[in-house]
């Protein structure tokens, strides 16, 4: 079996995979409350699972997750709340639990520039990162400075419009989907209160419990990974 994984390879099998396809996919994960259904690994899971879809057809070699992310933050009569902890959803606003990824915009910016530095010095040159809508939109601003710097082309967000979108909510129908399409066996629908009006905590989009199946979920990663392989084999049919 061809691992597609970077930490999985010894240098034979990173040499020749890197000069079939010199691409690099960095999936941007969290730890983070995604309701009571999903695990805190979802971002990095679904990431993970679309690069290893695009990878096994394209080429290229799929990074460990990062786990560490921006998000908005506030603090609230001295605590500190992240993300979803301050949502309309969390009632009251609290730290939900489980959730461990916080760093700041300055961080998370030098965290990026030192990962596609050390890319380009192993010889990548095309970063694609996609996950956790705060990092994957970090990874946009800065991707004009870092392919001036660092010699990369750096391929991010999913085109717009690309068939249901891809990671598009916070653990809610889109995201419920795509996660039971990989890893069924890490969801748990039934920790959910079955009364609609219930409102989820720490959910944001469409309701999982009404929404999200494997079918929706399989579509949203095959419009995804097509839409990624379409536009990687341009890329590396283009002049460097
Ligand atoms: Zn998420």
């Amino acid at each position: 079996m061809v691992t597609v994984f970077y930490e999985e390879m010894a240098p034979a099998e990173f040499r020749a995979r890197l000069a079939a396809a010199p691409i690099a996919y960095l999936p941007l994960g969290t730890l983070e409350w995604h309701g009571e259904h999903l695990p805190l690994g979802a971002d990095a899971i679904q990431a993970t699972g679309l690069f290893a879809r695009v990878a096994g057809e394209v080429g290229g070699i799929v990074l460990p997750a990062l786990h560490l992310g921006p998000d908005r933050r506030t603090i609230a009569a001295g605590v500190e709340l992240i993300g979803m902890d301050s949502d309309d959803t969390t009632v009251p606003n609290r730290p939900l639990e489980g959730s461990a990824y916080w760093v700041d915009d300055a961080m998370f910016d030098a965290i990026l520039d030192a990962t596609v530095r050390n890319l380009a010095r192993a010889g990548f040159r095309i970063v694609v990162a996609h996950g956790h809508g705060p990092s994957t939109r970090a990874f946009r601003a800065a991707s004009p400075r870092l392919e001036a710097r660092h010699g990369v082309r750096c391929r991010g967000p999913l085109a717009a419009g690309t068939g249901p979108g891809f990671m598009t909510d916070h653990a809610a129908a889109n995201e419920t989907s795509i996660t039971l399409a990989l890893r069924p066996d890490l969801v748990h629908m039934d920790r959910l209160p079955t009364d609609p009006e219930v409102v989820l905590t720490g959910v944001g989009g469409p309701d999982p419990r009404l929404h999200a199946s494997v079918a929706h979920g399989e579509a949203a990663l095959a419009a995804a990974a097509q839409d990624l392989v379409r536009r990687l084999r341009e890329d590396l049919a283009a002049p460097p």
